[in-house]
């Protein structure tokens, strides 16, 4: 997704709205397959051009614990300002310095970023997800096992540790 900046004006914000992204080639396709919808809001002062994006898109995730596949809706804010040339801000994490002659920005690699800068660590299917049974593997949110001895059968695994 690339933004022209030749033309903005200072003090006045560039607005694109539902611009449709995809996430295809990212290596993190399988958990963002559906498009993402994405605004964007740049404001330029002197030579920094300060980017706001807001992004939603449905993750298909697959739960840490009980191994089920869920749908979760992701929105995420994020800025990003980047400065053509040198200016009075010094390169950091929050600053991106693009050459003197740019004249449209990329900001696939920065959606790109965002999306796995939030990437979960943990994925759960919902609060207090109760997983699947050591015992026999049913998923114990939807069903009840006869495992009534897990304890035992606990116990059972530590003995042969011990042996
Ligand atoms: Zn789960
Ligand atoms: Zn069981």
């Amino acid at each position: 997704m690339k933004i022209d900046i030749r033309n903005l004006k200072e003090n006045n914000s560039e607005i694109r709205q539902n611009v449709e992204i995809t996430f295809e080639d990212t290596g993190f396709s399988e958990f963002y397959p559906e498009k993402a919808i994405v605004q964007v809001t740049v404001d330029k002062f002197g030579n920094d051009y300060r980017f706001k994006v807001h992004l939603n898109t449905t993750a298909h995730f697959i739960c840490d614990t009980c191994l089920e596949a869920f749908e979760q809706d992701i929105t995420l804010d994020y800025e990003h300002i980047y400065q053509i040339g040198q200016g009075e801000l010094a390169s950091s994490d929050d600053v991106q310095v693009l050459p003197a002659d740019t004249t449209e920005i990329d900001i696939s690699e920065l959606l790109t970023e965002i999306i796995l800068v939030n990437h979960p660590i943990k994925m759960l299917c919902k609060e207090g997800c109760k997983g699947l049974c050591p015992g026999c593997g049913t998923n114990l949110n939807n069903n009840i096992c006869s495992c009534t001895d897990l304890i035992d059968y606990r116990w059972e695994k530590l003995k042969n540790l011990i042996k």
